[in-house]
């Protein structure tokens, strides 16, 4: 690891005051130190904002739910009203990593970690998304990577927490010194690698993360997530699902599908939420959705058993929101 200095911050303005010429914020460090261990990142200036105790907890408002950018995946994935209403998340965060990292990784780190693409992660390959015409993936070692949307870089979206909240509609509070604080919406806030493979969301270098907003859900709404992965725990998804259903009765008024794993940017699947819009949930609209969620597929040389995966994770996922399965003893997490 290379040598830095270290700036401790303990207010939002402290931090911002800092974060220029280059300076790297540090929240729980899971992903930042692992990058500069593996020497992909040489940050030579750190800022350390973990004790910033304004950006952490959970407000329940009239309108939903904010969320401080420093609130653990732990402490999300335990809240109860969290758990109650807007289970998608506390399912997502509450099945991350391992019981360690919860405690230490927070929501904004969380939806700010960058690719896992082992090409990516090594300083010996120099691809695409570090500046070169290059993807090592495609005629590489693709078996986890994406199998839709694409285009020059297959690196799948890796966190959890961003397909639970693109399937709650939810937002981030951007706030930098020069332009005060904006909003910008999570079907938003990522790029995909083809609109620009040099950066990863529209958030700006002297901008920080400062909190996640969710509208409050309809009415008859009910939630889940589940991940699938080679591993049972301490891994990411190979296959997942993030599932929204607003209930009248036994009708679904609205679905949203949402997936990680599957492509480089978090995405809803419009096929499968057509699929269960005006329908009864049932096995059978279900499995119709986990087909339909596949529309475009093309998966590479070794990834073609996601094709099989994702129609199993989002049926599954459909049932344990609707509450006609329990949480899958077979998923991840
Ligand atoms: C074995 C293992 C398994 C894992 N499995 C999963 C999984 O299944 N699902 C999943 O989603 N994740 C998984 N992870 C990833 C882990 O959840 C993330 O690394 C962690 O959430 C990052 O949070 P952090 O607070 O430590 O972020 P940091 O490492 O501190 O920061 C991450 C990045 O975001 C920037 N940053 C952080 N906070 C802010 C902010 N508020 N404003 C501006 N910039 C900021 C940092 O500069 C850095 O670039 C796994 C990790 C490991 C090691
Ligand atoms: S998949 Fe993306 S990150 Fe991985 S080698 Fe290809 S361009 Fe680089």
């Amino acid at each position: 690891m290379n040598s830095f200095a270290l700036a401790d911050c303990s207010t939002v303005e402290a931090a911002l005051s800092q974060l220029k010429d280059g300076a790297v914020v540090k929240a729980g460090g899971v992903d930042l130190l692992d990058r500069m261990k593996n020497g992909t990142d040489t940050p030579t200036r750190l800022i350390n904002i973990r004790n910033i105790s304004e950006l952490r907890g959970i407000q329940s408002t009239p309108e939903g739910l904010t969320i401080g950018a420093l609130t653990t995946l732990a402490e999300v994935a335990d809240d109860p009203g969290v758990r109650s209403q807007y289970t998608v998340l506390s399912d997502a965060c509450g099945q991350a990593a391992t019981p360690h990292i919860r405690n230490m990784a927070t929501l904004g780190g969380n939806l700010l970690q960058q690719l896992q693409c082992w090409y990516y992660r090594s300083p010996d390959f120099q691809c695409l998304r570090k500046g070169k015409e290059i993807c090592f993936a495609f005629s590489g070692l693709n078996q986890y990577h994406a199998i839709m949307d694409y285009g020059g870089c297959p690196s799948v979206a890796p966190s959890s927490g961003a397909v639970a909240l693109l399937a709650l509609d939810a937002s981030v509070e951007l706030t930098s010194t020069a332009k005060g604080k904006r909003t910008v919406a999570i079907r938003d806030f990522y790029l995909h690698p083809d609109a620009n493979p040099h950066r990863f969301h529209v958030m700006a270098a002297d901008e920080l993360l400062t909190s996640i907003h969710i509208p409050k859900p309809a009415p008859g709404t009910r939630s889940a997530y589940q991940k699938y992965g080679e591993k049972e725990s301490h891994d990411w998804a190979n296959a997942d699902a993030g599932i929204l259903l607003e209930m009248d009765g036994s009708l679904c008024r609205r679905a949203v599908v949402a997936m990680g794993a599957a492509s480089p940017v978090v995405r809803r699947s419009r096929e499968a939420e057509a699929a269960l819009a005006g329908k009864p949930i049932t096995p059978e609209t279900a499995r119709a959705a986990g087909q339909a969620s596949m529309t475009g597929a093309m998966p590479l040389s070794m990834n073609a058993y996601k094709v099989q995966l994702f129609p199993v994770a989002i049926y599954r996922t459909i049932l344990l929101a609707a509450g006609q399965m329990d949480r899958d003893p077979s998923a991840a997490g």
